[in-house]
């Protein structure tokens, strides 16, 4: 077994990055707006990105000259365009963040829309990972707040564990750890003890979010998958992106499908909803309507099958319309 590490990541000022080699930087005209003004790159072309699809993706990769040096800068659509284009041209890729709205920068990662569907699959980490806690401090806080999302779904994805344990559905790859269990649950139960300073987004407040993900990653790259942190609620997340097909942003996604799968779990989801609403996480902002996260649920069992996806409790789902009502009145979708 291979253990895959976490990309070096510099904590530094912007202003001191200087960059000589021939630049290709994939970004977004708001971000490099505010970016440009730090940034010292001697030759650079500047892509402001669109959300990947395969055909994008193709076009762009044929398209392009040659290049020393890769830059993603800005969220999670600009890192996964700089991955796709380091990785097929074979060149080094740094990546910038912005805000910190999901893990994408940390891992190798890319999703891209393939017809009706978003796939995923593995490009390449970036090289090397530079983040500026002031340019990321002045983000709006509701997209900072986003990277809570997948440290949330460490509730449910133990849950589905665990649960998948007892089932007697769990592969080869994926034995229950119990060392890694309460690893995961310690990310949590951290997000819990420094939600006041996570909350206001203040700098110790952000170098907690990244520390956090970074641990998240790091913790799925020694068990050897994404089990501790991805269950049902991500399951959710892919399936509704594919019925929405509009935009939102994953991690306050990954954060309504937390609280409505820990419902339907069984789970204690007042707990997880109290502290979403303490420091601030918007899992209403993902423009889901009530007739969309109904189809969602109903669809989930015969779509986590059809996916192969990991055994977890929406394998299990019956739809009943009495609890969907209650949930999502206790969530605040009418
Ligand atoms: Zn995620």
């Amino acid at each position: 077994m291979k253990v895959q590490n976490l990309p070096p990541i510099e904590i530094s000022n912007l202003g001191d990055l200087k960059e000589d080699r021939k630049a290709i930087i994939f970004t977004d005209k708001m971000v490099w707006e505010k970016i440009a003004p730090y940034a010292c790159f001697k030759q650079k072309d500047i892509v402001y990105v669109e959300r990947p699809t395969e055909t994008y993706l193709s076009n762009l990769a044929n398209s392009l000259g040659e290049y020393r040096v890769v830059y993603g800068i800005g969220g999670g659509v600009a890192n996964d365009v700089a991955k796709f284009i380091g990785f097929y041209k074979k060149v080094e890729t740094i990546s910038i963040p912005t805000i910190f709205s999901t893990d994408a920068f940390l891992t190798s990662e890319v999703g891209v829309r393939v017809k009706d569907e978003i796939k995923y699959f593995s490009a390449k980490h970036p090289d090397i990972v530079y983040v500026d806690l002031d340019i990321i401090s002045k983000a709006p806080k509701r997209l900072n707040l986003c990277g809570c999302g997948d440290i949330f779904s460490i509730y449910t994805g133990l849950f589905d564990w665990k649960y998948a344990n007892i089932k007697g559905k769990i592969a080869e790859d994926e034995k229950l750890s119990s060392h890694v269990y309460s690893l995961a649950q310690a990310i949590l139960r951290s997000l819990e003890i420094q939600k006041d300073e996570i909350r206001t987004c203040s700098k110790d407040g952000l170098k907690t979010i990244l520390d956090l993900l970074c641990m998240e990653v790091q913790l799925c790259y020694l068990y050897g998958n994404s089990r501790p942190e991805e269950g049902s609620e991500h399951y959710f997340t892919y399936l509704i992106e594919n019925i929405m097909k509009r935009h939102f942003l994953h991690g306050e996604m990954v954060a309504l499908g937390t609280l409505i799968m820990s419902y339907f779990q069984g789970q204690d989801y007042k707990y997880i909803k109290n502290l979403m609403d303490y420091i601030g996480l918007n899992y209403l902002g993902t423009g889901a309507t009530r007739d969309e996260i109904i189809k969602t649920i109903q669809e989930l069992p015969s779509y986590v099958k059809e996916k192969k996806l990991r055994y977890s409790y929406a394998h299990d789902l019956t739809f009943d319309h009495e609890k969907i009502n209650f949930i999502l009145k206790e969530i605040g979708i009418l």
